[in-house]
C-alpha cells in the first residue's frame, strides 16, 4: 500500500516556519545534495555510453537517447555528454563537480575547445594535460574560463563580421568588439536596466538606435516649428491667458508642492557624480561583509536616511541597486 500526500504542500508548510538563516542553510545543503547526485548522474551517463545502451533502444547516439528518453534539453544533455567523457579520462573532474569547483558549463567549454584545437591543429591533449587544464579553471566564472582557454590555446580572435537572412526574414549578426568597445556596450545595458530589465544585447542595441532615431526626428521638427511663422491669433492668445489665470490658483498647492520636493531632490550633477564614481552597488552584508557590486537598476542612496537629517552633499550618497535600496529601507538596516 502506498500513502499518498501531497509532499510539496508539506514542505511548504515548514519552509513557512524557518528563520532566514536556516533558510538559506537549508538551500545551501539541497544544491550539496544536487551537485552530488549530478556527479551520479554523470557515472550513469558514462556507463551508458560505455555499453552504448542507447542503441539496443532504438536511439542513434547517447545525445538522442538523453533527451529523447531521459528528457533532458539538448544543451543539458551535451554538457552531460561533454562531463561524464571528461570524468573517464579525468576521474578527479566528478569531486570537483561534486565540490562546486568546476561547473558542467566549464567542462562543456573545454570540450568544445579541445574538439576545435583537434580539427584545426590536430592537437590532442593527454589526460594528464586536460587534468592541469580543468585545475586552471577551478573557482572560475565562465567569461574567465573562455579567456584562460583562448589564452592557452592562443585561439586567434573571431574577427570576421558576418550578417545572414533568415528565412523568417531575421537577420543573424556575428561581430568581434574589442574589450574596451563591449565596456561601453555594457555600461549602456546597465544604465538602461531599469527601462529595460534582464533585456538581452540585442533589444539593448535596438532601443539605443530607437533613442537616436526619435532624438534625431524630434530635433527636425522642433528646428522646423521654430522657422514657422507665427499663426497664433489674438483670440487663441487671449482664450490663452484666461485659461492660464482661471487654473493657476488651482494649481498653486500642486506647484509649492512640486517647489519644495524639488529643493529636497539631489541634484542632478550630484547624481552624475556620485554613480559616475561608483564601481556598483555598495551594499554590505554586514555578517559575511561581501559587497553587491551590480552594475544594475543602480540608485543614488543616502547612507544617513533624510527623514533622520541626512543631506544631499555627495559625502553622504551612494549608488545602490534598486533591489538593495528598496530592502535596506523595508528591512530597516
Ligand atoms: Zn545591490
Amino acid at each position: 500500500m502506498t500513502q499518498d500526500f501531497d509532499s510539496s504542500q508539506i514542505v511548504r508548510m515548514n519552509l513557512f516556519e524557518l528563520t532566514n538563516e536556516e533558510l538559506h542553510h537549508r538551500l545551501l545543503s539541497r544544491a550539496e545534495e544536487e551537485r552530488r547526485l549530478t556527479h551520479q548522474i554523470l557515472q550513469l551517463i558514462a556507463e551508458v555510453d560505455q555499453r552504448r545502451l542507447y542503441l539496443p533502444m532504438a536511439q542513434a547516439s547517447l545525445f538522442d537517447y538523453l533527451v529523447k528518453l531521459i528528457g533532458y534539453t539538448p544543451a543539458s544533455a551535451q554538457r552531460r555528454i561533454d562531463a561524464a567523457r571528461m570524468m573517464q579520462q579525468v576521474p578527479e573532474l566528478g569531486r570537483k563537480i561534486e565540490s562546486g569547483s568546476l561547473k558542467l558549463t566549464q567542462v562543456s567549454q573545454v570540450q568544445q575547445v579541445l574538439r576545435l584545437v583537434r580539427k584545426k591543429d590536430n592537437i590532442q591533449l593527454l589526460p594528464n594535460e586536460k587534468k592541469d587544464l580543468l585545475a586552471k579553471l577551478e573557482n572560475k566564472t565562465g567569461a574567465e574560463s573562455e579567456l584562460i582557454l583562448a589564452q592557452v590555446f592562443k585561439l586567434p580572435p573571431q574577427t570576421q563580421f558576418r550578417q545572414k537572412i533568415q528565412q523568417d526574414e531575421s537577420v543573424r549578426i556575428e561581430l568581434t568588439l574589442s574589450k574596451e568597445q563591449m565596456e561601453v556596450v555594457e555600461r549602456a545595458k546597465a544604465l538602461l536596466s531599469h527601462a529595460l530589465p534582464g533585456a538581452s544585447l540585442a533589444e539593448v542595441i535596438v532601443s539605443l538606435a530607437e533613442r537616436y532615431v526619435k532624438t534625431r526626428i524630434e530635433t527636425k521638427s522642433k528646428s522646423k516649428a521654430e522657422c514657422k511663422p507665427e499663426t497664433q491669433t489674438k483670440a487663441d492668445v487671449e482664450a490663452q491667458t484666461r485659461t492660464d489665470q482661471g487654473s493657476s490658483s488651482a494649481t498653486e498647492g500642486v506647484a509649492s508642492q512640486r517647489r519644495r520636493l524639488s529643493q529636497q531632490a539631489i541634484p542632478a550633477a550630484v547624481k552624475k557624480d556620485v554613480l559616475g564614481r561608483s564601481q556598483g552597488c555598495e551594499f554590505r552584508d554586514a555578517k559575511t561583509g561581501k559587497v553587491c557590486g551590480s552594475k544594475r537598476f543602480l540608485e543614488v542612496d543616502h547612507i544617513q536616511p533624510r527623514f533622520a537629517g541626512g543631506g544631499n552633499e555627495s559625502f553622504n550618497l551612494r549608488a545602490m541597486c534598486s533591489s538593495h535600496n528598496k530592502f535596506r529601507y523595508t528591512a530597516g538596516c
